[in-house]
């Protein structure tokens, strides 16, 4: 009978309590490793090693202020990163299974051409050329309102079967959703220039005026966050550079800093290093994401404090 006085005789046991230990090293290791793995590799291409001090970023979610749209920010922003969080004094267990943050510290570039030439550099200008070949092509970006275009946004999302974060099922399996539509609703900017959501869209201009959307980027900003929620370009238009130009085009917003939802942001976070293969994480090194460490102590705070 399993009654609790045989469980604590067997726990006794030490040849036991050793495979025990065994099985769950062996478990941890086996979970680990591929992780450990990508992330060796892929810190090499920085000229990193896994051993090597990484730069922190202090994120300062709530930034001092007291909007009342904290919640909707805050919190699943905090949840969003809390994933990449490898902690400056974390646990070394925490810090094997934590990705590690791709981050642009904005601080870094006084202005967009000191950026566009980072990436130049990085690059031989072919992103230069590519976002400049959409432009050429009759591609435009810019904000939309909430809830525009989903019909639009919907079939974009499923426009490539398979996709740098491996295979999006749903867009073979799921029905049309004819229930969505494309409504040009009004940009309108967030009551709190700090805490927002904004979706960006990239699209081909035809010569009669039609437009159709072959892009689109959402972001989120929280205090001096700026997060990737979401960025998908058209499985046709890739080629034309539009995701490219798009981006370039978010980061001249972001570091012409002159809008004041643009403003105050210092860190542009674009998942991790670790996630998906090779050419989502060579597009973010060559746009000058690099791996940061994130200090969340200060979200952490101010989530006990918002509870
Ligand atoms: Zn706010």
């Amino acid at each position: 009978m399993h009654s609790p006085f045989l469980l604590s005789r067997l726990a006794g046991v030490p040849a036991l309590n050793r495979a025990w230990r065994k099985a769950k090293a062996t478990w941890k290791r086996s979970f680990q490793w591929p992780l450990h793995a990508v992330r060796k590799s892929r810190l090499h291409k920085y000229g990193l090693t896994s051993r090597s001090p990484l730069p922190v970023a202090r994120l300062h979610l709530r930034d001092g202020c007291a909007c009342r749209s904290l919640a909707v920010f805050v919190r699943p922003s905090w949840d969003a990163v809390r994933p990449l969080a490898r902690m400056r004094a974390g646990a070394p267990v925490a810090q094997a299974l934590t990705q590690t943050a791709a981050v642009i510290d904005l601080n870094a570039f006084p202005d967009f051409m000191a950026w566009r030439k980072q990436v130049s550099k990085l690059t031989q200008g072919k992103y230069h050329r590519s976002a400049n070949k959409a432009r050429r092509l009759g591609y435009v970006s810019r904000f939309i309102g909430a809830k525009s275009y989903e019909r639009s946004l919907y079939e974009l999302t499923g426009s490539k079967p398979r996709r740098s974060k491996g295979i999006l099922v749903w867009a073979s399996l799921i029905a049309p959703r004819p229930d969505l539509v494309d409504t040009r609703k009004p940009m309108v900017w967030p009551s709190c220039p700090r805490h927002w959501r904004l979706t960006w869209g990239a699209f081909h201009v035809d010569e009669s005026g039609g437009e159709r959307l072959a892009a689109f980027a959402k972001l989120m900003r929280s205090g001096d966050l700026v997060r990737v929620e979401s960025f998908i370009g058209h499985g046709a238009a890739l080629t034309d550079g539009v995701t490219k130009m798009l981006m370039f085009d978010i980061m001249e917003w972001l570091l012409e800093r002159d809008h004041p939802c643009a403003e105050g942001v210092r860190y542009f976070i674009h998942g991790s290093i670790e996630e998906g293969g090779i050419g989502l994480f060579d597009w973010k090194r060559y746009l000058g994401f690099v791996p940061m460490l994130l200090d969340v102590a200060d979200a952490l705070q101010q989530l006990r404090l918002f509870d």
